[in-house]
This record gives C-alpha cells, sequence and structure tokens, in this order.
C-alpha cells in the first residue's frame, strides 16, 4: 500500500503489534470543503514532531509495539471505501490488536466499528463530534459522512452510542432521534457541567465491556483545529479529549480520528491529531500495565 513515511514509532511487524494504524485517503462524501484525503499522510509527517516519552504515563512509545499498514488503495465509491476498510480492519481485531484508524472524511468511521467482531466482548461507541451525523441519507448516500452516528447505531443499537460535544444539528435529526434515542451530550452541556462529568455521564450511559472511539476533528473547537471541512465554533478544547481518553483507556478497544483536512492550517490541526493518537496509545498501555 502507498503511503510517504510510517506513523513516528511505527517500527512492529503486524504480527507482533498491539496498535495497527491505518489510513484511509478517503473525502468524496464531505458536504462543505474537502481536502480530508491529505488526512492520514499529514498526520504521519507531524507525528515525528513528538518525543517518544510521555511525561503524564511514563511510557514510552519507541517501546511500544506500532505497525502502520499504510493507506488503503485509492477507490471510487463509499460503498467500495468500506468494503476495503472492513476487509483491513476484521484481522486486526481477530488478532486482538487495537486498530487506529485515520481519515479521511467521517464516512471512513461506521466500517471500522462494523469490523469488530459479533462474538468479541460488546462494544460501545463514544461519538466526538460538532454534528450529530445522524441522517438516515444525505444527497442519496446512506454512506455519507452526515450519517455516520446512524450507520454505527445500527450495528451497536442505539443505547449503546453517545455523542459527546454536538453543536449543530437539522431538525430532522433531532426528530429521527427522538423516535430511536441515541443520547447525546452538547458542548453547552460540557461547558456548563465541566467535562469529568459529562465523561462520566457519557460513561455511565455506556454499560457494554469495550469501547470505541470515534474522534470527528470537528468536535474540537476550531480555534485548536480549525483544519476540517465543516468547523464549528463553541467547541471542545484539546484537553476536553484528553480527560474523555484518560477516563476512557482501560475499556478502550479501538480508535479513529476523522476529518483533518491539511490544506486549511500551518499543520496545528495534524499535529494535534497524531499527539491524541498518541495520547491514546500511551493511555491504554499505562492502563493495562496498572491492572
Ligand atoms: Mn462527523
Ligand atoms: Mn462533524
Amino acid at each position: 500500500m502507498a503511503r510517504l513515511t510510517s506513523f513516528a514509532d511505527a517500527s512492529a511487524s503486524f504480527e507482533e503489534a498491539e496498535f495497527v494504524l491505518l489510513g484511509v485517503p478517503f473525502d468524496r462524501t464531505t458536504s462543505f470543503r474537502p481536502g480530508a484525503r491529505f488526512g492520514p499522510d499529514s498526520i504521519r509527517h507531524h507525528s515525528w514532531n513528538f518525543e517518544s516519552y510521555d511525561l503524564e504515563t511514563g511510557v514510552d512509545l519507541a517501546e511500544a509495539k506500532i505497525h502502520d499498514l499504510g493507506n488503503t488503495d485509492e477507490f471510487g465509491s463509499a460503498e467500495e471505501m468500506v468494503r476495503a476498510v472492513r476487509d483491513e480492519l476484521r484481522p486486526v481485531y481477530r488478532a486482538g490488536k487495537f486498530p487506529i484508524l485515520l481519515g479521511g472524511d467521517h464516512a471512513c468511521a461506521p466500517p471500522s466499528v462494523e469490523a469488530y467482531p459479533d462474538d468479541a466482548p460488546s462494544l460501545g461507541v463514544l461519538y466526538l463530534d460538532a454534528h450529530l451525523d445522524f441522517r438516515s441519507s444525505y444527497l442519496g448516500d446512506a454512506r455519507s459522512h452526515a450519517c455516520s452516528a446512524r450507520r454505527i447505531v445500527e450495528k451497536v443499537g442505539a443505547r449503546n452510542v453517545v455523542v459527546l460535544g454536538v453543536r449543530s444539528v437539522s431538525k430532522d435529526e433531532i426528530d429521527d432521534n427522538r423516535a430511536i434515542g441515541m443520547p447525546f451530550v452538547t458542548a453547552h452541556e460540557i461547558a456548563r457541567d465541566g467535562i469529568q462529568a459529562s465523561v462520566q455521564r457519557a460513561l455511565n450511559m455506556l454499560k457494554t465491556e469495550r469501547l470505541y472511539i470515534s474522534l470527528d476533528i470537528d468536535a474540537i473547537d476550531p480555534a485548536y483545529a480549525g483544519a476540517t471541512g465543516t468547523p464549528e465554533p463553541f467547541g471542545l478544547t484539546p484537553r476536553d479529549v484528553k480527560h474523555v481518553l484518560d477516563l476512557a483507556a482501560p475499556r478502550l478497544a479501538g480508535l479513529d480520528i476523522m476529518e483533518v483536512a491539511p490544506p486549511y492550517d500551518q499543520g496545528n490541526t495534524s499535529a494535534l491529531a497524531a499527539r491524541l493518537a498518541r495520547e491514546a496509545m500511551v493511555r491504554v498501555i499505562a492502563s493495562r500495565r496498572a491492572r
């Protein structure tokens, strides 16, 4: 598979790896401005900016077992992308490894959850997004990034998904969700109640054994993560997302980081995405060590 450079510290073979990265350079369902197809390689490039040693956990990623699969090949339709992501990630979950998917627009996330084996411990999803992504179809495409939370609900059930950071919805999405019942915590509630209490509330709702985090980078405020397709003010801070990772790490089974569109800034959004992938890995390692 084609790639410019691998993610930092990803020197392990697939067989020995604990964490497996996969890039999906696909942004054909972007509804405002494109560019997320350049996300995976930009995030990889910026991952080399950071020290391998983590000050907070004492974990050194130079000693972690990380493998980078590179990017999926070019494809046409969203359906083809979905098949490719599922096919790549099924063996990753099957082997008990932790996948980290780098997008790409948010349409790339549902196949990552769909690849999770049905006979594995139950899976809940923390879905961080400025948007509810709850349309049944958008512009005739059920695999649009505007439908991703809806598709994930169809896989794991409405009570096993919580959206965090939402601040932009359509009236139809709210009406649909009233019937279907996927819980969400708005960015305004998080600002009012504090991130710790809000994440704890979300985690209490998710009764599953394992958790998956789908991070649409637009959950974070455009002041920090402006290089994205549909920037939305009044968002979370990068530190808020660290709190999510802190609290979810002991149950975490996989992660995706979506919607980084590098052309719209000088690299800080890609650097943030790379750092958050690394923050997730050190926390998962630290929580396993504590067991
Ligand atoms: Mn999204
Ligand atoms: Mn979004």
